[in-house]
């Protein structure tokens, strides 16, 4: 009994570590730790489904979480990448992940309803040529590729594209600009059609040529993740 009361007063049980669901995870006490397949107690979320197992004993301060089961919802798109992989987290890491997804959630769903508060506009010095005084810089993005898409209809290999240029990605409140290593690519909004992210890399569709081109950039580890990039980005552009 004890045991039980001092499982139920870990974070985990006590807030769901993925959705920050509050009374919404319950725990199945694990079989014994002879029975294959493990004897750890299962956690259970009925707000978003999450699985995981707890390994954590009273006689130890420490407690670590594996998740079995994720929600893939658009809106757990963080959770899900840091939490999806089946590997275990100890205490410090689970809290951060979980309290660094909460806040990239309330990031995307900010910025979808216009408000880019919790992002400061960027201070460039000296300020590029092809950037007015009166133009707000919202993101820089490094190793930026500009391609010219293969038509699915003559390539059967999907993903092949012809690369054009590459370089630094300026996200600004007139335009996005290429600074490329071959030459400059202003982009008007306007000729902006689209975008895709996956857990690894962003898309931004680019008219204005005989063929459709696009920006593409893999995921990097030192700059926001490619949901709340395409979010800020579908932001200036429809606004
Ligand atoms: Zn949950």
């Amino acid at each position: 009994m004890m045991a039980d009361h001092w499982l139920a007063s870990l974070p985990p049980v006590q807030g769901c570590l993925f959705c920050h669901s509050e009374g919404a995870v319950s725990v199945e006490a694990g079989r014994s730790r002879l029975a294959r397949g493990g004897g750890l107690p299962v956690i259970r979320c009925s707000h978003c489904g999450a699985v995981a197992e707890l390994d954590a004993l009273p006689e130890r301060a420490e407690w670590r979480i594996r998740y079995r089961k994720v929600n893939q919802a658009d809106r757990y798109y963080y959770v899900a990448q840091q939490f999806g992989g089946g590997e275990w987290f100890d205490r410090a890491a689970a809290l951060q992940i979980s309290t660094n997804g909460y806040v990239q959630r309330q990031r995307v769903r900010q910025t979808a309803t216009g408000d880019l508060s919790w992002l400061a506009p960027l201070t460039l010095d000296p300020l590029p040529l092809f950037i007015s005084q009166n133009e707000v810089t919202w993101l820089e993005l490094r190793g930026v590729t500009l391609a010219r898409l293969a038509s699915q209809t003559w390539i059967l290999r999907s993903g092949q594209s012809e690369i054009i240029d590459s370089g630094k990605l300026y996200v600004t409140s007139l335009k996005l600009h290429l600074l490329g290593q071959r030459r400059d690519w202003p982009i008007a909004w306007a000729d902006v059609s689209g975008s895709s992210y996956d857990a690894g890399a962003w898309q931004i569709g680019v008219e204005g040529g005989d063929q459709p081109r696009a920006l593409i950039a893999q995921r990097a580890s030192n700059e926001m993740d490619p949901q709340l990039i395409v979010t800020v980005i579908e932001h200036l552009r429809q606004r």
